[in-house]
């Protein structure tokens, strides 16, 4: 086991949610892209709980053939867990992650690999296309990406899932970032390093049913835009603001009419709808702003750390000179 540590250059990450009917067609393509590969590779399948024939086969599988492996979670935890649980596993160089329904083709790996080979650190893989979706799920995933685009500080990538390959170093630092909501492409681009990308036409699922339901697809917007922008936070404090500034040109208003002794002026009414959308418009502006601390505290909690060191030279050194000094002191 120990040899086979340093040896190992690729690691292909796959998370497997009962995906019995694509597997045979996923095995054959997958056997002839690792012969292909010009290092060593592991293929390391993590079993999301999958209650069908898949956990049988995957387990079969790693126990005969010694460049597969079978991680198997104790329940569904989701594909960004999965994909966690599988790239701390990981022993590889480089490490590539694709789903099991070959929607992301095995024959783009070779294509990650020649740009890290050029000295990229992280490279996604842009989906030019997308067949055998529903309109829906395009027009959906179209919008997602373009307004998270414009709501995220960081560059998240456009059309990009979590098909990508990502240098050792990425991956250490990303397992630095314990959040619990994770939204791993968010997470990878916020890193930085050395990002670039390829274009590929996404297939249609091989065979099998998706296994995102829109109540996932969901849950994985509101971790993505919770996680990456404070943008709903500040809404809530400009929706109270302009309430609040509506409420006052209102009284303003009333004001005047009550001035000219307008005849349609209802007393009573008027001051009652100030008072209520004054305080409506306040309420909000308070609630906004514990928001943005909640914010705070929330982006604390996730523990992330502040900043991630790229490249360190020549610090070994100074140790190395301090040290025998220390020695000398204590002689
Ligand atoms: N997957 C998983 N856990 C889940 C849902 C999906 O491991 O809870 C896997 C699934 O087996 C597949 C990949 O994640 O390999 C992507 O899922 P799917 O193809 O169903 O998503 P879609 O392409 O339809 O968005
Ligand atoms: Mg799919």
């Amino acid at each position: 086991m120990a040899a086979n540590f340093r040896s190992i250059r690729y690691s292909l990450v796959i998370p497997v949610f009962n995906e019995e009917a694509v597997l045979p067609i996923l095995l054959r393509r997958l056997e002839l892209v690792l012969s292909r590969l010009d290092g060593p590779a592991e293929a390391i399948f993590v079993d999301d709980g999958s209650s069908d024939s898949s956990s049988i086969v995957l387990r079969a599988l790693a126990t005969r053939d010694p460049r597969f492996r079978y991680i198997g979670l104790s329940r569904n935890f989701g594909h960004q867990v999965a994909i966690t649980a599988g790239m701390d596993a990981a022993q590889g160089e480089a490490i590539i992650v694709m789903d099991a329904d070959l929607q992301d083709p095995p024959e783009v790996i070779e294509q990650l690999i020649a740009k890290w080979q050029e000295g990229n650190d992280v490279v996604h893989a842009r989906r030019l296309s997308r067949d055998g979706e529903s309109r829906f799920k395009r027009a959906t995933a179209h919008l997602f990406y373009r307004i998270l685009g414009r709501m995220s500080s960081v560059g998240i990538p456009a059309d990009v899932g979590d098909f990508r390959l990502i240098d050792r170093k990425v991956l250490d630092a990303l397992r630095q970032m314990p959040e619990q909501d994770r939204f791993v492409r968010g997470m990878i681009a916020w890193l930085g390093f050395r990002q670039t990308e390829v274009a590929f036409h996404r297939l249609e699922r091989a065979a099998g049913e998706t296994k995102y339901p829109l109540f996932k697809m969901v849950r994985l917007a509101m971790n993505a835009a919770l996680g990456f922008s404070d943008l709903p936070l500040r809404l809530a404090v400009w929706c109270g603001l302009t309430v609040s500034g509506l409420a006052l040109l209102y009284g303003g208003w009333v004001i005047l009419m009550w001035l000219s002794n307008d005849p349609h002026l209802v007393t009573g009414w008027s001051s009652t709808i100030l008072v209520v959308s004054l305080l409506c418009g306040f309420n909000m502006v308070m609630t906004g702003i514990v928001g943005l601390y909640v914010g705070r505290i929330h982006a604390e909690v996730k523990r992330r750390p502040l900043y991630v060191v790229q490249t360190q030279i020549g610090f070994d050194r100074n140790e190395a000179m301090t040290a025998p000094a220390i020695h000398a002191v204590n002689e």
